[in-house]
């Protein structure tokens, strides 16, 4: 039986990287083994494998403000208590729905302003150099598809930038939710402007954000402890609300609202959730065959910012490794499972066979990009 693909945080403790070229330690070390890593001839057992496809995820985006998961020692570093939702929590429970979507109001105006950085650039660059066969990312900040809208990109765990309605599969941009939200939530968006007002969603720094008095996760939210969730209000999906939907038993499912078209708890539809896969909840079946078909397509993997702390990434790589492609991982700290990707490379690998080393990605690539077309220039001179 295969087993499902499902999006699950793995808390337990992570390695500590083992770095691949010994000389791999040092920025330059570490730029002069992922050149040989991606220039290497294709593997003559992959009659297919052009390329290299990446799999990145939330380390790639700290440069561009958001924190990551985890810090170098793999564990949570944001906040002890921080617990993603799970999807059961969220299709069940409309409080467990107010939470939710309070902190997601919070976090939104940060995100939607967030950019990509210089590692998504990087990226778009080694795919104009003909590097990359294709992008998976388990990161929803839409970051891969904004910076290289012409690279073929996977968004495994979806996206922030659309809504989703779980019972007539309507689909809606965030950025008007948020503006029904705010009319819906008069307190919380005067707590919103004052937030802005004061810059405790200017800064990149996370330490000053602390300061002020505001947390932003990875997957756009923001966490206040004790403030009254309770009191948040959500709208129903609007196609629902029209015509509620059919259940499978054939009896008519009830969509109600309040005065100020807020989402009745009397409602048995209508809800409405972020186009993300949630924790707790299986990777489409579509989607999962194209995250193993990019697999199977390339000649090589490389890891960026990911801990590959997710089953659904870490198995991608296992895939990988059963078909006898090179690995490459960059990563600043461990990564599930690291020590099987490279326990069988031989003395005398200068990063052809595989790569890992603990860098950040934003300074690294860029440099690579930089010795890539240089090498590239010497071949044409040559
Ligand atoms: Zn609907």
């Amino acid at each position: 039986m295969q087993k499902p693909f499902m999006r699950i945080p793995y808390t337990g403790p992570l390695p500590p990287p083992i770095i691949i070229p010994r000389n791999a330690n040092t920025p330059t070390g570490a730029i002069h083994a992922l050149s040989n890593f991606f220039t290497a001839p294709k593997p003559a057992h992959l009659p297919n494998g052009h390329g290299t496809v990446l799999l990145t995820g939330a380390g790639i985006s700290v440069a561009s403000g958001l924190a990551d998961y985890r810090g170098t020692a793999g564990t949570y570093t944001l906040n002890k208590t921080y617990r993603p939702i799970y999807y059961n929590e969220f299709l069940s429970s409309h409080e467990a729905r107010k939470r939710y979507w309070a902190r997601s109001f919070l976090g939104w105006t940060n995100l939607n302003k967030a950019r990509p950085n210089s590692a998504h650039h990087a990226v778009r660059d080694l795919g104009e150099l003909g590097f990359v066969s294709s992008v998976i990312t388990q990161n929803v900040d839409s970051f891969h598809p904004i910076a290289h809208p012409d690279l073929p990109t996977l968004e495994l765990h979806g996206y922030l930038r659309s809504l989703v309605c779980v019972n007539c599969g309507h689909g809606y941009p965030r950025r008007e939710f948020q503006q029904k939200l705010s009319k819906l939530n008069p307190a919380w968006a005067s707590f919103l402007a004052e937030m802005l007002e004061v810059g405790a969603l200017d800064t990149e720094n996370p330490d000053e954000r602390r300061e002020k008095g505001l947390k932003t996760n990875p997957d756009g939210d923001v966490d206040l402890p004790d403030a009254p969730y309770s009191t948040f209000r959500y709208p129903a999906c609007p196609v629902c609300l029209e015509d509620p939907p059919l259940l499978a038993d054939g009896t008519r499912t009830l969509v109600e609202i309040d005065n100020d078209g807020a989402w009745s708890s009397t409602s048995t539809a209508g809800v409405l959730k972020p186009a993300v896969i949630m924790f707790g909840e299986s990777i489409p079946s579509d989607v999962k065959s194209a995250a193993e078909k990019a697999i199977d397509d390339a000649g090589r993997i490389l890891v960026i910012g990911s801990s590959l702390a997710t089953y659904s990434a870490w198995r991608l790589v296992k895939r990988a490794k059963e078909r006898g492609m090179p690995i490459g991982v960059l990563n600043l700290g461990g990564a599930r499972g690291e020590e099987s990707f490279f326990q069988d490379i031989g003395a005398g690998n200068d990063g052809s066979l595989g790569v890992r080393c603990s860098e950040n990605a934003d300074k690294i690539l860029p440099q690579l990009i930089e010795n890539l077309r240089s090498m590239h220039r010497g071949w044409e001179g040559g």
